[in-house]
């Protein structure tokens, strides 16, 4: 089969590789039909994520059709298409069953980014993946919910949604920034008008992003790029700040937009992947009594996202800007990475 590649720092290719073979009797085989690009697969190509190793298969989002099982997977049969999770997990162990999928302790691999498909093990930038634990990794899709629309439910769509909106603790009425419009922001924003956001003001110095925050519920608009953007964002508390400030960026910069926006009582929900430390002035935090949260997204709130998807409550399909087939996958990848000259948010490869 064809499959990209991670080659080490800078390099990848799109190359004949083995087809992947059931390991474990809770895997199944799946061919991805659809697949996409994530800011991460960025990272990792640069060297930044040096847990993956050159000759890894990238990718960890995807739509596709089961072609295999194993001989314990019972919810699942061949034909069935599914939307892969980008976190495998048992559903069984003490983690899994308090929602921590990210930190399964099932026999392979090892918890944390160990179990997001592309890093330790192979991911879904190919035609065909293995896919571990089956029956809790793989959700069957309605058919009223297009590849496009399901492909956001792999990663984007439960990251904006549990560690910015839910972690954040958005209640109805509650002023929300979200910093970074990317397709994670734009996640968050998306749901966070679901959780009743009075207003929710989308912060980035993107133009083409910010038009586009608008289209996912985003009530205002702040370019970061302008001197009072801070200002601008005060304005709309009556100087008090926000109660819900969602990094969605991952530098030291924009958590620190976040710490300085927040009201006093206010919670700073971090998604980014921070790859730098942050200095924190504890005694400031303290005094305003703000909280913070951060972490890996577990996807255990697919299936009810899955719904509001089929709802048309959520507009999944908006994310998809761009189009693409298998073969033309280093195409893709040029595209997603000039975003600000392409306007891509997330790349479709079918
Ligand atoms: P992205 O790079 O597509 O979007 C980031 C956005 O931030 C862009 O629109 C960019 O213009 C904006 N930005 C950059 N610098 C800025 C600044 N100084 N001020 C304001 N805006 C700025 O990224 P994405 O795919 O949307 O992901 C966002 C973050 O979430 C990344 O760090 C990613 O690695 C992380 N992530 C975390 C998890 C998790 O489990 N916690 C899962 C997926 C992604
Ligand atoms: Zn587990």
């Amino acid at each position: 089969m064809k499959a990209l590649i991670y080659k080490g720092p800078g390099e990848k290719s799109w190359s004949d590789v083995p087809n992947p073979q059931l390991i474990n009797p809770g895997d199944a085989i799946v061919r991805v039909e659809t697949t996409t690009i994530c800011g991460t697969d960025l990272h990792i190509l640069k060297g930044d994520v040096p847990a993956v190793q050159p000759g890894r298969i990238l990718g960890h989002e995807g739509v596709g059709t089961v072609v295999e099982v194993g001989t314990s997977v019972h919810d699942l049969v061949v034909g069935d298409r599914v939307l892969i999770s980008c976190i495998k997990s048992c559903g069984h162990c003490p983690n899994c069953r308090s929602g921590l999928y990210s930190h399964c302790l099932g026999d392979e691999g090892q918890s944390g980014i160990g179990w997001v498909f592309g890093h330790l093990i192979d991911g879904t930038q190919a035609e065909f993946v293995r896919v571990p634990y089956a029956d809790n990794s793989l959700y069957k899709l309605p058919d009223g919910v297009s590849d496009t629309e399901a492909v956001m439910l792999s990663d984007i769509l439960p990251t904006g949604f549990e560690i910015g909106v839910l972690s954040g603790g958005v209640k109805p009425g509650d002023v929300v920034a979200v910093i970074g419009a990317g397709p994670v922001g734009l996640a968050a924003i998306a749901t966070a008008g679901l959780c009743g956001a009075g207003t929710i003001v989308a912060i980035d110095r993107d133009e083409n992003r910010l038009r586009q925050a608008r289209e996912f519920g985003a009530t205002d608009i702040v370019d970061s790029s302008a001197v009072d953007w801070r200002e601008k964002v005060m304005a709309l508390t009556d100087g008090a700040g926000v109660e819900v400030a969602i990094e969605a960026v991952g530098l030291p910069e924009t958590f620190t937009m976040a710490i300085d926006l927040a009201r006093p009582g206010g919670r700073i929900a971090n998604i980014g992947v921070q790859g730098k430390s942050v200095d924190l002035a504890l005694q400031d935090l303290w005094i305003r009594n703000i909280s913070i949260s951060m972490g890996l997204v577990n996807t255990n709130t697919t299936p009810m996202l899955l719904k509001l998807v089929a709802q048309h409550k959520i507009p999944a399909a908006k994310f998809a800007t761009h189009t693409f087939t298998f073969d033309q996958m280093l195409e893709a990848y040029d595209t997603f990475a000039r975003a600000t000259e392409t306007k891509a948010l997330k790349v479709i490869i079918t």
